[in-house]
C-alpha cells in the first residue's frame, strides 16, 4: 500500500516537471566544429542526462577492470588460508586418532599454507612424536620457546619428553621455568611437586604441594598424606645431620597430621625413646594401634619396652591388645612377645585366636616356631612350614606403580624412585622377579623376633 502511494507520488512529480517544462518551451542551439544543432530545451536536457548516465556506467566499468587483479589476489589468499586451516584441522584429528603419516603430511601442508608458526609448530611436534621422532619433536618444542605465545607449550612438550626419558634433573629445571611463566597451572604444580619430592628437595616440595592443593591439582586428603610423608623425610634428614631436636619435632608434626599413619607413629616413638621419653612413646604407639594395628608398630612398642624383663613386657603388651582386642595383629603381637617370654600356653592361645580371624604365612611360621621351641617337635614344625610355603604372600610395603617390595617403609621407592608410593599390601609379583634385597618382610626378616 505504502509502496503504491510512493510510486504514485513519484509519478506525480515527474508529470509535474514534464508539464512545467512543456509550458516553458525554449530552444538550445550548439555551433561546434562546423556543426549546428538546434533543439528544444527538453530534448537537450534529456540528452544531457543520458550522457551523464553513460559516463557514470563507463567509470564503474573502468574501476571494476582496474580492481580485478587485487580481488583475484585476495581471493586466492583467502582460499590458501582456508586450505591451511583445513590441513591443520585434519592434522589435529590425525594426531588424536594416532595416524602418524597423515599427521605429519598435514603438518607440512599447514606449515606451507599458513603463516601461523605457533599453530603449525605444535602440530608438527605432535606429529613427529607420534612417529617416534623425539629429536624432531624436541627441535619444534625448542623453537616454540622463542615466541612468548608458544613458550609455555614448548616447555610443556620438553618437560614431558624429559620425564619420559627419565631425565629428572632436566625435567625439574623445565618445570621450574614453566612455573615462572604460569604459576597457577594445576597439572604443572602437581608435576613439579612430584619432581621436587623425587629429587629429595623436601622443603621445596612442601611449598609446591601446598600450592598444588590450593590449585586443586591434588585432593586435600592425598595432600595431607603427602605432607605427612614429607615431614617424615625431613625428620630423617635432620637426624642424618645430627639435629635430633628437629628430627623429633618433624616426626611429631607428621604424627599429629595423621595419627593413624603407622610409619609416622613408629618413627616418633623410636625418637621419643632415644630422647628418654618412653612413656610418651608408648602412648603414641597405643593411640595409633587403636586406629591401625600393624607389625611395625608392634616392633616399635617392643623397643619402647626394651628395658623391662620378658614377663613384664607380655603384661604391658596386653595394654596394646586392649586398644584393638579383635584385630588379628593384636593377637599376633601378643603371641610373639609371649613366645619370647617362653609363655607357651599364652602364645598358643593367641596364635589360635589369630588363626580363627585370618590365617596367613606369618602365622604358620609362628606356629612352627612354637612347636620347635615348646616341644622340639620337628615334624609338626615342618607341617606348619609346608602350610606357610603354600599360603599367599604376607602384606609388605609394596610400591604401587612398580610393585617392588621394600623391607622397611620409606618416602621414596628404592626401585622406581616414586614418592609416597608404598602401601601395606600383598605384593602381586613373585619375589624372584624383584631386585635383590626387595624380598617381602616375612621373607627378609627372620620373623623380626
Ligand atoms: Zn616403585
Amino acid at each position: 500500500m505504502i509502496r503504491a502511494l510512493w510510486f504514485i507520488l513519484k509519478l506525480a512529480v515527474v508529470i509535474a516537471i514534464a508539464i512545467w517544462l512543456i509550458e516553458r518551451p525554449g530552444t538550445v542551439s550548439v555551433n561546434w566544429l562546423g556543426y549546428a544543432i538546434e533543439t528544444s530545451f527538453t530534448v537537450a536536457l534529456l540528452i544531457g542526462l543520458a550522457a551523464l548516465g553513460i559516463a557514470a556506467l563507463g567509470y564503474r566499468l573502468i574501476r571494476a577492470i582496474l580492481r580485478t587483479p587485487g580481488r583475484v589476489r585476495r581471493h586466492s589468499r583467502a582460499r590458501k588460508r582456508e586450505r591451511g586451516y583445513r590441513a591443520l584441522t585434519q592434522g589435529m584429528v590425525a594426531v588424536a586418532a594416532g595416524d602418524a603419516p597423515t599427521a605429519r603430511k598435514m603438518a607440512r601442508k599447514a606449515d606451507g599454507l599458513l603463516n601461523e608458526p605457533p599453530l603449525t609448530m605444535l602440530l608438527s611436534a605432535q606429529a613427529a612424536q607420534l612417529q617416534g621422532d623425539e629429536r624432531a619433536a624436541k627441535e619444534y618444542f625448542t623453537a616454540m620457546l622463542d615466541r612468548p605465545e608458544t613458550a609455555f607449550l614448548g616447555l610443556r612438550g620438553l618437560l614431558t619428553q624429559a620425564i619420559k626419558a627419565g631425565d629428572r634433573v632436566e625435567a625439574l629445571q623445565l618445570a621450574r621455568k614453566a612455573r615462572a611463566l604460569q604459576p597457577n597451572t594445576p597439572w604443572l604444580l602437581g608435576t613439579l611437586y612430584d619432581l621436587e619430592a623425587r629429587s629429595g628437595d623436601w622443603a621445596a616440595a612442601e611449598g609446591t604441594l601446598q600450592q598444588a592443593i590450593q590449585a586443586g591439582a591434588i585432593p586435600t586428603e592425598d595432600g595431607r598424606r603427602h605432607r605427612t610423608v614429607l615431614l617424615l623425610e625431613r625428620s630423617f634428614e635432620s637426624e642424618r645431620r645430627g639435629r635430633s631436636d628437629s628430627a623429633l619435632s618433624h616426626a611429631q608434626s607428621a604424627h599429629d597430621l595423621m595419627p593413624g599413619f603407622v610409619p609416622a607413629a613408629a618413627r616418633l616413638a623410636r625418637l621419643q625413646v632415644a630422647a628418654g621419653k618412653p612413656k610418651a612413646a608408648a602412648k603414641v604407639v597405643e593411640r595409633t594401634w587403636r586406629l591401625s594395628p600393624h607389625p611395625d608398630l608392634a616392633d616399635a612398642y617392643r623397643e619402647v619396652l626394651n628395658g623391662y624383663d620378658p614377663l613384664t613386657r607380655v603384661k604391658l603388651f596386653e595394654k596394646l591388645l586392649n586398644q584393638a582386642p579383635k584385630h588379628v595383629e593384636s593377637h599376633i603381637a601378643l603371641a610373639r612377645i609371649a613366645l619370647e617370654a617362653q609363655l607357651w600356653g599364652e602364645a598358643r592361645d593367641h596364635l589360635n585366636r589369630a588363626l580363627a580371624i585370618e590365617p596367613s604365612r606369618r602365622l604358620y611360621r609362628l606356629f612352627a616356631e612354637l612347636e620347635r621351641s615348646e616341644r622340639q617337635d620337628e615334624a609338626a614344625a615342618r607341617d606348619w612350614m609346608a602350610k606357610a610355603a603354600a599360603a599367599p604372600a604376607d602384606p609388605a610395603w609394596t610400591c604401587d606403580p612398580c610393585n617392588a617390595v621394600s623391607h622397611a617403609w620409606g618416602g621414596l621407592c628404592g626401585h622406581c624412585g616414586a614418592f609416597d608410593s608404598l602401601d601395606w599390601k600383598a605384593p602381586t609379583l613373585a619375589p624372584s622377579l624383584m631386585e635383590p634385597g626387595d624380598a617381602p618382610v616375612a621373607l627378609a626378616k627372620p620373623s623380626a623376633a
